[in-house]
């Protein structure tokens, strides 16, 4: 009888240890402590129940081995299933938030309408590997499917979203198409022009080859500022964890902005105004060249698309006990109210071809906006159709 029940104890805890090893295989150290517990569970059932004579009928499922696993389910955030002989036998609310209230009790396959899940879920296969799935719940969504084998024959399902990860990767590899494309462009016209003036008739004929020179100036500067502005980018992004703490003062910015865009401003007839509602002068712990580049942009900006002849507006307040609020106020056409969200990625673009005939690059507001995230500022785009933009940049004022 002893030896009958070591036997027991024996078969309960190589199970536990089974469910343990597939825990390490699962990896994930929730998932995996789940599925210890699981096992656990699993392991004391099957004592249990071979110990109550008459019921020794083999191994309670999962579900049934432990009473509190619906709470535990309930806790955890990745959706989460239990599925017996293809069936679904629990389902957290996580997993019926993403594949429907009533998965309960239905076949895996309906639960999970995705062919590659379908194919993995088949009856024979052992548990481990992961797969991914697209449109579960959304068509941008995406999720890793992971499976394990417990030792009873049910399978635990986790899906874990990945769509953060996937609509960053998506964003840096439009980002590289993109770069790619605005540099394409003006070179395919340089080349164009230099293939052109090589023939000796082309090259003879001056005012033909000063207009051509003219042209390709124009796009090489294109290119300098599209580059400019990527090594920018790259730089600020690479020193987004280190808080500037430089006293800045903005008026002189101001002045050095005037003079650099003072050719630009006298071709649009725009006055460049200051108005200080402060108590005392703007200053501001910071990063002087990148706040100096934060109100370039967003001054040439108010210039380019403002109207002609109506002046441009940079404004200081206080916003609260510790902030400064910045404006830059236009009288343009606005901005139709459906792109301001989209303002600061990378390339976007109102008018694409408007913004490259005033030099534009698509890149300044992605360049302010992480300026300002550098400085654990804010940044406030509003607009109204006929009338003009105002930009509000929030900044943490230097402490006097
Ligand atoms: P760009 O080099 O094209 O000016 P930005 O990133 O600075 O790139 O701006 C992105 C787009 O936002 C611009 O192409 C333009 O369509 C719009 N935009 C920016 N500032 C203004 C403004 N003050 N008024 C109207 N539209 C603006």
């Amino acid at each position: 009888m002893a030896s009958e029940r070591t036997r027991r104890l024996l078969t309960a805890l190589s199970i536990a240890a089974a469910g343990l090893l597939a825990a390490a295989l699962a990896g994930a150290p929730l998932f995996a402590a789940l599925l210890a517990m699981l096992a656990g569970g699993t392991a004391t059932a099957l004592f249990q129940s071979q110990r109550s004579e008459g019921r020794s009928s083999g191994p309670a499922s999962s579900a049934e081995a432990s009473p509190r696993l619906p709470s535990v389910l309930a806790a955890l955030d990745d959706p989460l299933l239990l599925v017996k002989k293809r069936k679904v036998l629990l389902a957290n609310p996580a997993a019926k938030a993403v594949l429907g209230a009533h998965i309960e009790g239905a076949d895996v396959r309906l639960a999970i309408r995705h062919p590659a899940a379908a194919e993995h879920l088949a009856e024979s296969r052992e548990g481990g590997a992961r797969i991914e799935l697209a449109g579960l719940g959304g068509q941008d969504r995406r999720w890793e499917m992971a499976t394990a084998l417990l030792p009873d024959k049910t399978r635990l399902v986790r899906l874990s979203d990945r769509s953060a990860a996937f609509a960053a990767e998506r964003m840096r590899t439009d980002f590289v198409a993109n770069a790619s494309h605005e540099l394409r462009t003006p070179l395919a016209s340089l080349l164009g022009f230099i293939e052109t003036l090589q023939d000796d008739t082309a090259a003879e004929d001056k005012p033909l080859r000063t207009r051509f020179l003219g042209i390709m100036l124009d796009e090489a500067q294109r290119m300098h500022r599209l580059v400019d502005d990527l090594m920018s980018l790259s730089r600020i992004e690479a020193e987004r964890f280190s808080v500037p703490r430089e006293p800045v003062r903005l008026l002189p910015l101001i002045d050095q902005i005037r003079v650099a865009c003072g050719r630009i401003a006298a071709e649009r007839g725009v006055e460049l105004v200051v108005e200080n509602r402060l108590d005392s002068e703007p200053i501001v712990p910071g990063d002087g060249t990148q706040l100096l580049q934060l109100l370039q942009n967003l001054v040439v900006n108010a210039i380019k698309y403002g109207s002609q002849g109506t002046p441009v507006t940079v404004h200081f307040a206080e916003s609260g006990v510790d902030m400064l609020r910045l404006s830059i106020v236009d009288c343009g056409d606005g901005i139709p109210p459906e792109h301001i969200p989209r303002l600061t990625e990378r390339f976007y673009r109102v008018d694409a071809s408007r913004s490259r005939n005033m030099g534009g690059t698509g890149l300044g507001l992605a360049i302010v906006k992480h300026i300002v995230g550098r400085h654990r500022g804010r940044l406030e785009i509003t607009s109204k159709l006929g009338e003009g933009t105002k930009v509000d940049v929030y900044l943490p004022r230097a402490s006097s």
